[in-house]
């Protein structure tokens, strides 16, 4: 089965979100709780912090749940329509 992956878009990058290998350390929401609320839907809001400040926050996650790409160069496995909402 394919794993579950949910996208979030600013207009320079797509963060994408892979809840079944997220390990819930809470790193994101406490290093940039404005973006990632686990309280909120969504629970991540890219509009809500610069892009440079998302991308290092993105990189710090621990389990790789969190990854993103520049909307300008999609890797070749995202194609939108392959992508839940
Ligand atoms: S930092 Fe990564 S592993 Fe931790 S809660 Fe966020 S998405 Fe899940």
């Amino acid at each position: 089965m394919a794993q579950k992956k949910f996208k979030y878009s600013n207009k320079d990058i797509t963060v994408v979100w892979k809840p079944d290998i997220c390990i819930h350390s809470g790193i994101c929401f406490r290093g940039l709780p404005e973006v990632f609320d686990p309280r909120r839907r969504p629970w991540i809001e890219l509009d809500r912090s610069n892009t440079e400040r998302i991308m290092l926050q993105v990189k710090r996650c621990p389990s790789g749940a969190l990854s993103y790409f520049l909307n300008d160069s999609p890797p070749p496995d995202t194609n939108p329509q392959n992508l839940p909402d």
